[in-house]
């Protein structure tokens, strides 16, 4: 991947995320795979919450016109080659990211790929997205997106289906392909009981599989947000989807192995290493 150098202007990227005062998930980590990838990261925060390596104790909502007065100011400006969301916390807010999203020329069939991650809540079970704002999700969300990554718990929430294996995952990723996603990435991850933890990709004509390894380790903090900027990143440096997620794949594997301990709960993935 091309690395910013001296004078020359990297390629751009945006997240639209919350803020972790821990460090470890959220915007904190997007900046870090961004920061490693070469790209120049722009930021438009939706959530700051209050957080540690034990979880969530508070959430304060940036107003929702301040979320795309964000995106408005720098789009034009600096220009963004993919955008990726992270936790949205509200209907109003995800409302707002939409509008400016079709105005800006983010995601749908011709904009910058949009990367879709649809957090809902911490490993910790802290919820991170209002539960009446799933409808804005699947609605206005989702049918601009180039590729949406949920985890399992996330798959259940969006579309009722109850992954258990391979079959349940490619029902569940042709479910999130037609709330309008391009590419449905279904992270096969919190999968119980199996020794390999294949996420399935599915862009309506192929399931295309991704073998992992499992990582067995208690700091795996922001290791979803890590994927999905991982993904963002290559797309921002114009790789297509499958080789996004194969690279995005790798990328979190290995920050799973390097992951440190921290506080009293849950280290961070450390893509640094
Ligand atoms: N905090 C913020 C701001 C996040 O965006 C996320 C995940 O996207 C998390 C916490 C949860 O991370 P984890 O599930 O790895 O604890």
């Amino acid at each position: 991947l091309p690395q910013a150098g001296p004078g020359v202007t990297p390629v751009r990227v945006m997240t639209v995320a919350g803020s972790d005062s821990g460090g470890g998930a959220g915007i904190q980590a997007d900046m870090r795979t961004f920061a490693m990838l070469g790209l120049h990261a722009c930021v438009a925060v939706t959530a700051v919450t209050v957080q540690n390596s034990t979880g969530v104790t508070g959430i304060q909502e940036i107003d929702p016109a301040v979320v795309a007065a964000q995106m408005h100011s720098v789009v034009p400006d600096i220009g963004v080659c993919a955008v990726k969301t992270g936790m949205l916390a509200s209907d109003p807010i995800i409302t707002a990211i939409a509008e400016a999203a079709t105005q800006l020329g983010i995601g749908g069939d011709t904009g910058v790929p949009l990367v879709v991650d649809p957090v809902c809540a911490s490993m910790h079970g802290d919820p991170l997205l209002a539960s009446d704002a799933l409808g804005a999700l699947t609605e206005r969300l989702m049918p601009l997106a180039t590729v949406v990554t949920p985890n399992l718990d996330e798959v259940r929430l969006l579309t009722g289906i109850d992954v258990v294996d391979g079959a349940s995952q490619r029902a569940a990723a042709a479910a999130l392909r037609e709330s309008g996603a391009r590419w449905a990435l279904v992270k096969g991850g919190h999968l119980r009981g199996s020794e390999h933890s294949p996420d399935i990709l599915y862009d309506g004509r192929e399931f295309l599989e991704f073998p992992g390894r499992r990582i067995d380790t208690p700091h795996d903090h922001g290791a979803g947000d890590t994927l999905a900027a991982a993904i963002t990143g290559a797309l921002g440096h114009g790789y297509r989807v499958p080789d996004a997620v194969a690279f995005a794949k790798r990328w979190v594997t290995r920050g799973l192995a390097a992951a440190y301990p921290l506080g009293a709960g849950h280290g961070p993935v450390n893509p640094l290493w």
